[in-house]
């Protein structure tokens, strides 16, 4: 009984990484316009996003400031994953 459950709670969390690393393609930091300036800037791929764009650091630093972290998350991603806020 307990090395069922055990093996369940391996098996969910496997799927959650798996789940996770899709959602933030986290390999792969790639050059991305900004969808807000459409400037030039890096970052990883958000499933939200169309391809090619993301969040330059300027624009991410600013809307951070008018978004809940929620919001940031679901329109740009993850931060310092997906974009990469100025300090
Ligand atoms: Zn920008």
């Amino acid at each position: 009984m307990y090395r069922h459950r055990k093996e369940r709670r391996l098996a969910l969390r496997e799927h959650a990484r798996k789940e996770t690393k899709m959602k933030t393609n986290s390999t792969d930091v790639k050059t991305l316009v900004c969808c807000s300036c459409g400037g030039v800037t890096t970052g990883r791929q958000w499933h939200n996003r169309d391809l090619g764009y993301g969040l330059c650091g300027k624009c991410a630093k600013w809307i951070a400031t008018r978004l809940t972290v929620k919001d940031m998350e679901s329109y740009y991603g993850i931060k310092d994953i997906n974009y990469f806020p100025e300090k």
